[in-house]
């Protein structure tokens, strides 16, 4: 399959290559050059299908052509080694939990998918690829262990020291093995300006291979389309195949990867009707959505911090996809967005009607769920629970006045011992530890 650049269709790359870019050389992101159907037969059979499963059977369908069968076996069960429950909330609302994986975040799927992919297509070479990602915090936790232990691929995820939470730091610099931690004395500005320098310095590319795993790798967000059909597979019987049955899904978004997976998911022949963008205050997406036009803006931080996004960067890949009219967007698409105040009130009520604990993420997702049910009677609605609870533990125990109970995957973590490289923001420095590596 090759993959042509959202910026000009006739700019195409096989998967390895489109894998190793990242983003396309005119500034472009990937896209697969054919969406692969799924026979309304082939749509039922993945009923009685566990994630894992349901995962291998598409990832052939996108991958097969590249990679061979036994391989893309073992990346897939490698990769989606847990489960996307699907659980009732109330009447026509449920919650697909997406925070079944290591780090308890749904970013775990494509990170552990991205990881053995490249792990794959660089087995052979000789030396080793040095994955770089900057991270305010969440992000670097689901990359460096969905890398970890793979062979060939050595991780070098930034921080700004002192600005991540004590749990987040714990996740990536307690890991060991190929994954390293560099301290950055500086913001997270500083440690992308760092990882971007690194990019763009030809001294350097000639003597190691660099690679990057941030969300716009297309094998980061393909994978996401697996736990859209999952989540159909898991409702019940005489709801799905009820002709008179629509289905809408509410994503809580930011980058909107998980939305372009799921409008992906849709092509490729699952069932859906609408889907939801909630937002918190950030919402350049559901003003796009109203107005037709898309201003990107400086984000402003709220507690659903990871969907703080003003320029979301998978937004040309939804405008691909529906060919750039606004008109065909919104006949699939609609923008709700919460405050502050509001996600906090959310997750009371919600807590308090039906014992459904929400973190502030999912907390939109509901909400937008809820409040287009109410003008869409008859309908069911999916929302994408995108982080457990208690990685805002805080935000959340504020709300209900309740501890959270914080799941032993989670907690392992408090007590290890950090490792780290501290550095201080300058690139001859950065650039001097990776060629010590
Ligand atoms: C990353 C993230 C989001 C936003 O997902 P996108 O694919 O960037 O839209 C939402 N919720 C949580 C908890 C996240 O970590």
């Amino acid at each position: 399959m090759d993959y042509y650049s959202t910026r000009n269709r006739a700019l195409k790359f096989g998967l390895k290559e489109a894998l190793m870019k990242g983003l396309a050389p005119d500034g472009g992101l990937f896209m697969p050059s054919r969406i692969p159907i799924l026979s309304r037969g082939g749509l039922e059979e993945l009923r009685e299908m566990n994630l894992t499963q349901i995962a291998l059977k598409l990832s052939e369908l996108l991958f097969g052509e590249d990679i061979p069968g036994e391989d893309l076996k073992a990346i897939v069960e490698g990769a989606v080694n847990f489960d996307t429950p699907l659980v009732k909330v109330e009447e026509g609302i449920y919650a697909l939990e997406l925070f079944h994986g290591p780090t308890l975040a749904f970013k775990d799927v494509g990170a552990r998918f991205l990881a053995r992919l490249l792990g794959h297509f660089t087995r052979d070479m000789k030396e080793d690829i040095h994955v770089l990602v900057a991270t305010s915090g969440d992000t670097g936790s689901a990359v460096a262990n969905g890398f970890l232990g793979v062979p060939g691929v050595k991780v070098h995820v930034l921080y700004p020291s002192g600005l991540v939470s004590p749990l987040q730091e714990k996740q990536f610099t307690t890991l060991g093995e190929n994954i390293s931690a560099v301290e950055v004395k500086g913001t997270f500005d500083d440690c992308q300006k760092l990882v971007k320098e690194a990019f763009m310095d030809q001294e350097l590319a000639g003597q190691i291979t660099l690679t990057s795993a941030n969300s716009i790798n297309l094998a980061r967000f393909l994978p996401q389309a697996f736990y859209y059909f999952r989540a159909w597979a898991q409702m019940d019987p005489e709801t799905r195949t009820d002709p008179e049955t629509q289905l809408f899904f509410s994503v809580p978004s930011g980058n909107y990867g998980n939305m372009t997976a799921g409008l992906v998911a849709r092509e490729m022949g699952l069932p859906v009707h609408t889907f939801l963008s909630a937002n918190n205050i950030n919402d350049v997406v559901p003003v796009y959505l109203l107005t037709g036009k898309f201003k990107p803006r400086p984000s402003t931080a709220t507690i659903a911090n990871a969907m703080d996004v003003g320029d979301p960067s998978n937004f040309d890949r939804i405008l691909d996809l529906f060919d750039h009219k606004h008109k065909w967007i919104t006949t699939h698409m609609q923008g709700f967005s919460y405050s502050d105040h509001e996600i906090r009130e959310i997750i009371s009520r919600v807590y308090r009607k039906t014992g459904y604990l929400c973190d502030p993420h999912g907390a939109t997702g509901y909400q937008a769920a809820r409040t287009f049910m109410d003008d869409h009677p008859g309908y069911t609605g999916i929302f994408l629970e995108t982080a457990h609870p208690a990685k805002f533990k805080e935000s959340v125990e504020e709300v209900t006045g309740k501890p959270v109970e914080i799941p032993e995957r989670l907690a392992v973590f408090a007590d290890r011992e950090k490792t780290s490289t501290p550095l201080k923001p300058a690139y001859r420095d950065f650039k001097s530890y990776l060629l010590n590596q």
